[in-house]
């Protein structure tokens, strides 16, 4: 009798985003969009991505067939090469699956790790506190006992890295730490390159796993390379890991479902095993990943000219993100209202952890018809260079009241 099921918790964000488009209030402003959105407000389709897709479409033997189990493997090594680096790619031995974007790269991840990651007793996956809100819930749903570790503070409004350290250090030896490559959402505060490597020491010495989740590659300082610091400092120390990648915003791809799960291997034979093993979960659950996507990247990724032309796509995007912080806060300071707001230029990458408490942003939903979640995290790429004045003093206007 289904009508005894319970309701589930809605997804605070799709509930906020379907009351903006019900709102008819011609100063609405979206500021939790989950995709980039550009200047006009627009979703931006890369003219990189555009001309791949048209090339690929127009192909008189393109005949939408099904990929391997394991996905469209040319793609899946160029994408390792993006985040995993060339040496790595040539040198080591990485098993890598297509999924169906990030969030299929972090459930497999956690079914593969639930099933092999055996440490001899219950392994428990810390998620940061606070994270993007499907980690738990997906961490969960592959029956791991979920906890959080600190990664924020709330008073200086950045990385608590005192704090990160102190739980990483403590949690006991083959626990999965999921950490965000870089921009990390919701807070936009990532730790340094020396944090990373002090990090990837303890990671080594206390035998831990590192669930490396990498959706913003690029966004944060606008280099894709420098992105994934992270990776290399967790590869070079030889931490156990897994990379979870997603196309969707750094490609645009977010409706095509691209992803990437790869876990670094010790040698060929390990590699083997676990490309066999991550294919027999895939066959189970979804069959194979879709294709389109993976063909339009590979597409990319494979032609000098467009991968460099998607490069610096990526730096266009990065560097309007960091272009409206900047303007927000001089808006503000404008205004000068009593707050500092200087953590907002010094966060990175989509979001900003604003801090404005629930009510303050509450108010700017309700009041302001500035669309925010309670946790007060500004979605950055919902600023416009006509709207930003306005947003600023709704802030103005709610932390004076
Ligand atoms: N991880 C993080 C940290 C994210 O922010 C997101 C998407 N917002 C994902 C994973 C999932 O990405 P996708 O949309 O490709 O499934």
């Amino acid at each position: 009798d289904y009508e005894v099921l319970p309701l589930p918790k809605p997804d605070t964000m799709f509930e906020l985003l379907a009351r903006f488009d019900k709102d008819t209030d011609p100063r609405k402003v979206n500021l939790a969009p989950g995709a980039y959105r550009d200047d006009n407000g627009l979703i931006w389709l890369l003219p990189s991505v555009k001309a791949a897709t048209a090339a690929i479409i127009s192909l008189p033997t393109y005949e939408h067939q099904y990929l391997g189990i394991q996905g469209h493997v040319p793609f899946l090594r160029q994408a390792a090469r993006l985040i995993l680096g060339d040496v790595a790619v040539e040198t080591g031995h990485i098993a890598s699956l297509q999924t169906s974007g990030g969030t299929g790269a972090c459930h497999t991840g956690a079914v593969f790790l639930k099933k092999f990651h055996d440490v001899g007793g219950d392994v428990d996956v810390f998620i940061s506190n606070p994270s993007w809100e499907n980690h738990h819930a997906v961490f969960q749903h592959a029956d791991f006992v979920t906890r959080s570790y600190r990664c924020y503070n709330a008073k200086t409004r950045s990385l608590d890295f005192a704090g990160m350290k102190a739980d990483v250090d403590t949690a006991r030896r083959g626990s999965i730490f999921v950490l965000h490559v870089c921009a990390h959402n919701p807070t936009g505060c990532d730790p340094t390159d020396e944090q990373w490597d002090e990090l990837s020491r303890i990671f080594k010495r206390k035998g831990l796993y590192a669930f490396l989740d990498c959706a913003y590659q690029g966004f944060a300082t606008g280099d894709l390379v420098r992105d994934k610091y992270a990776v290399e400092a967790f590869l070079r120390e030889g931490v156990d890991m897994v990379v979870a990648q997603s196309f969707s915003k750094i490609a645009g791809l977010y409706g095509e479902r691209l992803g990437a799960l790869h876990i670094p291997c010790r040698s060929e034979f390990a590699k083997v095993r676990v490309v066999e093993q991550l294919k027999a979960i895939n066959r189970r659950e979804v069959s194979v990943a879709p294709r389109f996507g993976a063909d339009i990247m590979y597409h990319v990724l494979s032609d000098e000219a467009l991968k460099s032309q998607w490069i610096s796509e990526v730096k266009i995007m990065s560097d309007r993100l960091s272009d409206m912080r900047r303007r927000l806060v001089a808006e503000l300071q404008r205004l000068n209202t009593s707050c500092n707001w200087e953590h907002i230029t010094k966060q990175r990458g989509m979001f900003s952890y604003t801090g404005l408490t629930a009510e303050q942003s509450r108010y700017m939903t309700d009041e302001c018809h500035a669309y925010m979640p309670p946790s007060g995290r500004l979605s950055v790429t919902g600023l416009t260079t006509s709207n930003v004045e306005y947003v600023a003093r709704c802030m103005d206007h709610v932390v004076r009241h």
